[in-house]
């Protein structure tokens, strides 16, 4: 190697909302982060994929079991919630937010434009990380997150992982989404979009349009029915509602040709749509400019979480976030999504354990790509929960370099909760106090 690698002491492969969160705990706790994104901008699958609805991170009485940084990036899930309106976010304002929330931080560096393409490995820890594209560069820290969502650091660090489901690792379907706006509101049987129950009717508004085009064979979309969700001004509509299948995101030809799937059955739905008098003048804004993947490689920690710890609301002594989303299986042979809801309380625990890939004593996973079963994946996937995994896992490397540990299984989940709730996120179990520096680490 002839090139000086550039130091740091957390580094974050990812810049969607599990990497964000991460980042920001991190350097919020005075951790010199380099923040590495292959996209030109921030944001990942929550902006760039557009998916619009906040998924439930509510207990059953409607409690929230996420805060933190998940209450900064999407305030007005908390502060304007109330049972009858869809809680949804305009993707171009959560990139601003998180924008606005990195460039804050004195001692976060931000690549975008590039990509970690190599990693290089001795006696079980990452030494460091390759970097090319508006970049070239060498980079070396203590501690690395893998928040690339499909487990990519783990996988170029040889880390074990599991893919699709049990049994013939089939994925969960992919989706093309769309913008629609001009809808004549006036012409709906319920006009405020912004209401669960307006949304219901308006699916059954526009349901014997798609049904029709589906009986003439003129689309290719396996779904039963249409999928949508208001923009939070209620002045525009999000359709979820395309279905790609065999759609591997560990396969680049394959999202290419799932790309191309996903945006002709939008543009046939649209024509669908459109026959409703509602939608005669409607547009469609944009098709999201990246194809919504549910589903990448699992890396094998040194706890797996299953669907029984969801649907039995299991709880762990080494929680560090909480998840209360169902489990929502996008079925990967096209066919109805299966929604099966957590009993109560209405969330189960996310353990550390979970974070931690087997085999590597300075990787920490901070993103959708940890350790759990594919039906469990389906649950913890969204948006509230990685958010909450990749605040405490931030937080557990900056503990860890702090402390000057040389394993991150030596992170004690008492001292990594009593840092969360001193910063208004979710926890339970015990807290142990623990001093954090006052100044940066590279001032000492
Ligand atoms: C169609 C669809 C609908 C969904 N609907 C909802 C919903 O309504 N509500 C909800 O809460 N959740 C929803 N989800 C789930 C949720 O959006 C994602 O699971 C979540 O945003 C994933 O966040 P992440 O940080 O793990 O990954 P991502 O946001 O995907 O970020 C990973 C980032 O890593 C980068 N990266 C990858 N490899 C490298 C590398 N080698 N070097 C550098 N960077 C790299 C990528 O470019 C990307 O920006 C939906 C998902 C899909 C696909």
């Amino acid at each position: 190697m002839n090139k000086t690698a550039l130091e740091f002491d957390i580094i974050i492969a990812g810049a969607g909302v599990g990497g964000i969160s991460a980042a920001l705990a991190a350097s919020r706790l005075q951790m010199r982060v380099l923040l590495i994104e292959q996209a030109e901008e921030v944001g990942g699958t929550g902006v760039f994929s557009s998916v619009s609805l906040v998924c439930t991170f509510r207990d059953s009485w409607g409690k929230p079991i996420t805060g933190g940084i998940h209450r900064e990036l999407f305030p007005a899930a908390y502060t304007h919630y109330s049972e009858k309106l869809v809680p949804t976010y305009d993707e171009q304002e959560l990139k601003a937010a998180y924008e606005s929330l990195l460039a804050a931080e004195p001692t976060l560096t931000l690549w975008t434009g590039c990509e970690v393409y190599r990693v290089d490995q001795q006696d079980g820890r990452i030494v460091r990380l390759h970097v090319q594209g508006n970049r070239t560069a060498v980079v070396t820290s203590k501690i690395y997150l893998d928040a690339t969502a499909d487990g990519n650091l783990s996988a170029l660090a040889g880390m074990a992982y599991s893919l699709g489901r049990e049994g013939d690792g089939k994925l969960q379907s992919a989706t093309a989404t769309f913008k629609v706006s001009g809808i004549d509101r006036s012409l709906l049987k319920e006009p405020d979009i912004r209401q669960w129950s307006a949304i219901h009717s308006l699916r059954k508004e526009l349901l014997p349009y798609y049904l029709d085009m589906k009986a003439a064979g003129r689309t290719g979309n396996p779904r039963q029915g249409v999928t949508c969700f208001p923009y939070p001004n209620g002045e525009a509509l999000l359709f979820n509602s395309t279905s790609v299948l065999d759609v591997d995101p560990t396969r680049p030809d394959s999202v290419i040709s799932g790309k191309e799937e996903g945006i002709r059955q939008a543009q046939e739905l649209f024509e669908a749509i459109r026959q409703h008098p509602a939608f005669h003048q409607a547009k469609l804004d944009y098709i999201a400019p990246k194809l919504g993947v549910r589903e990448g490689r699992r890396i094998v920690g040194e706890y797996e979480l299953t669907s029984e710890d969801c649907l039995q609301s299991r709880r762990f002594e080494d929680m560090v976030a909480a998840c209360a989303y169902a489990l929502d299986i996008h079925s990967p042979d096209g066919g109805a999504t299966r929604l099966e809801s957590i009993p109560e309380p209405g969330y189960y625990h996310i353990p550390y354990r979970s974070l931690i890939p087997k085999g590597c004593a300075n990787l920490l996973l901070s993103s959708r790509c940890i350790s759990g079963t594919h039906e469990a994946h389906s649950s913890y996937r969204i948006m509230a929960s990685v958010s909450a995994i990749g605040e405490a896992a931030g937080t557990a490397a900056a503990i860890c370099v702090f402390q000057g540990l040389q394993d991150v299984r030596d992170v004690k989940p008492a001292h990594i909760r009593f840092i969360l709730q001193l910063r208004g996120q979710f926890v339970e179990g015990g807290v142990e106090r623990i001093q954090m520096p006052a100044s940066p680490s590279w001032a000492e």
